[in-house]
Formats: structure tokens, C-alpha cells, sequence
């Protein structure tokens, strides 16, 4: 048992407020005009850090630009035009600065039964999900890993993890998210780059409006699998997502952090 002496000598006291601070941090966040990409922005924001937000749809952006406040601009990009990543993050690091934070946030679902996907329905969702999320990690890491500093956030799902009917081609896409994690983690953390995800559960967005509507029946039996017998709000994994890239989460990378109500104990 060691002495009370020594156990408060190896603590240094940080504030809460210091620790889950983002201030004076730059965050790139795909698909930040609306969703829960919207939401990470403005949990970010209010943690203080600068966001930059993508999408395809300027008006969109234009929009939640204006409403995040000062702290927030945006980058018209289509994230599966590879080839444009690089030039994303120059733009963004000679006109802001170093991206400290990356949220890989954009993506696209689509419900049909298996035998009904097409290959092109199957390389959308992938290109999108994965090949994009990769292609734009690659991009932001070279820099973080030449700073020797920095926060890459994945927003997975738990269709990694359970078997959902109909959505055979997301959830390969967020099971390769869920991989790479695990991968990047292990060759970033040498140089003080941390990999986590988030994997939400149902949260209240047009993605899950939209996947919900060509089932009525569907939204009960979400509820009744959820624990905690409500959505979650897009702000929910704002918040996670401003824990895993503060200092608080220093010690945490290759990890995926259910924000879900409870689904993860089990269906
Ligand atoms: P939404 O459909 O509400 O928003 C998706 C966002 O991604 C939009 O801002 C869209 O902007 C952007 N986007 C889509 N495709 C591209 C592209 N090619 N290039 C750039 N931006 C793009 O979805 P959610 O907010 O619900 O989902 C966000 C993330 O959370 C996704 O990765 C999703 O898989 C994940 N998720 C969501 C869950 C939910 O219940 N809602 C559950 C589990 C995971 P624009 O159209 O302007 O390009």
C-alpha cells in the first residue's frame, strides 16, 4: 500500500476544464454541414478549438458556417474524389494551419437485401466509407506524424458489430473503418498520433430518418432494442468526439467508443 504522501506527489491536478479543453486546436470534420457531423463542429467549437467543415453541398455549409460562429469555416470537397485529398489538406494547413484533429465524419448508407446490391451499389458505399476515409487519413497523418501530434476520429457504427438486416455493404465499409483503427493506432502511436472511433447506435439524423422510413415498424423495434429506450441526438457523439481528441483521452488510441444507449450489450 503506498503512502497518501506519494500518491499526490504523482498527480498533477489539472482543471476539467483545462484538460478537455480544444483551444487553440484545428479540426477538419468531412461532412460537418449537417448530421452528426454538424453537431461534432459545434461541440468542437464550444470546446474552442477552429473547425473546418466539408461537404458537397455549399449552401449547406454556408449555413452551418454561419451558425457554428467565428470559429468555423468550411471547404466545398466530395471525399470520394481521392485524388482532391491532398490538395484539401494543403489548402486547409497554409490558410488555418496545422490540422490538429481529423473527424472522418461523411458517409452514406443504403438499405436493400443482400441479393439485390449491385457491385456499383457495393463500390459506392465502400468508396465513400472506407477507400475516402483512408485516403484523407493518409493525407492529415503525414503532417501529424511529421509534428509528432495528433487526433484522428472515425465515426463507425455498430453495423461493424452486429448483423443488421440490409445493410451489407455498410457495415463491411464500418467493420474496414473498425480494422484500420486498430492498424493506424498501433503504426501512429510512436509518433503521438492517436486513432480512435466512435460507433454510434440510432441517432436522430436524416441518415436514420430516411433508413427508418421504407419500414414503419422499424423505428419500434429499434427502440425496443435499445436499452436505454431512446435515439440518441447528433450532440451525444459531439461530445464523445470532443472527449477522444482532447488531452482527457492522452492515453487512449485503437479504441471504439460505443455511443449507443446500450445497444453494445448486446442485441
Ligand atoms: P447524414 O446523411 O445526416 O449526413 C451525412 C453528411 O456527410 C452530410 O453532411 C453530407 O454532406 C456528408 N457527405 C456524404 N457524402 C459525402 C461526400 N462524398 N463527400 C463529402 N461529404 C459527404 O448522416 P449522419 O449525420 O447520420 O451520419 C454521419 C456519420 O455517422 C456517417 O459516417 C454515418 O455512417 C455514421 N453513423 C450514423 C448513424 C445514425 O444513426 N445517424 C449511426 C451510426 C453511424 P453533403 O451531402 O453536403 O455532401
Amino acid at each position: 500500500m503506498r503512502e497518501k504522501e506519494q500518491l499526490t506527489e504523482d498527480f498533477t491536478l489539472v482543471s476539467p476544464r483545462s484538460v478537455f479543453s480544444l483551444e487553440g486546436k484545428i479540426a477538419l470534420i468531412t461532412g460537418g454541414g449537417s448530421g452528426i457531423g454538424y453537431d461534432i463542429a459545434q461541440c468542437m467549437t464550444h470546446a474552442g478549438a477552429t473547425v473546418i467543415i466539408t461537404g458537397r453541398r455549399e449552401h449547406a455549409l454556408q449555413e452551418a458556417t454561419a451558425a457554428l460562429g467565428k470559429s468555423a469555416h468550411y471547404v466545398v470537397n466530395d471525399v470520394t474524389e481521392l485524388d482532391s485529398l491532398e490538395g484539401l489538406v494543403e489548402t486547409i494547413e497554409a490558410t488555418y494551419g496545422p490540422i490538429d484533429i481529423l473527424v472522418n465524419n461523411a458517409g452514406i448508407n443504403m438499405k436493400k437485401p443482400a441479393l439485390e446490391v449491385t457491385d456499383a451499389d457495393f463500390d459506392r458505399i465502400i468508396h465513400t466509407n472506407l477507400n475516402a476515409v483512408f485516403a484523407l487519413t493518409r493525407a492529415c497523418a503525414k503532417g501529424m506524424i511529421a509534428r509528432q501530434s495528433g487526433s484522428i476520429l472515425m465515426i463507425s457504427s455498430m453495423a461493424a458489430y452486429y448483423g443488421i438486416d440490409r445493410v451489407v455493404a455498410y457495415a463491411a465499409s464500418k467493420s474496414g473503418v473498425e480494422g484500420m483503427v486498430k492498424v493506424l493506432a498501433s503504426e501512429f502511436s510512436k509518433y503521438n498520433v492517436r486513432v480512435n472511433a466512435i460507433a454510434p447506435g440510432f441517432i436522430e439524423t436524416n441518415m436514420m430518418k430516411t433508413a427508418m422510413s421504407s419500414d414503419p415498424d422499424r423505428m419500434n423495434r429499434a427502440l425496443n432494442r435499445t436499452p436505454m429506450g431512446k435515439f440518441g441526438k447528433p450532440q451525444d457523439i459531439g461530445w464523445a468526439a470532443v472527449f477522444l481528441a482532447s488531452e482527457a483521452a492522452c492515453y487512449i488510441t485503437g479504441a471504439s467508443l460505443p455511443v449507443d444507449g446500450g445497444n453494445s450489450i448486446g442485441f
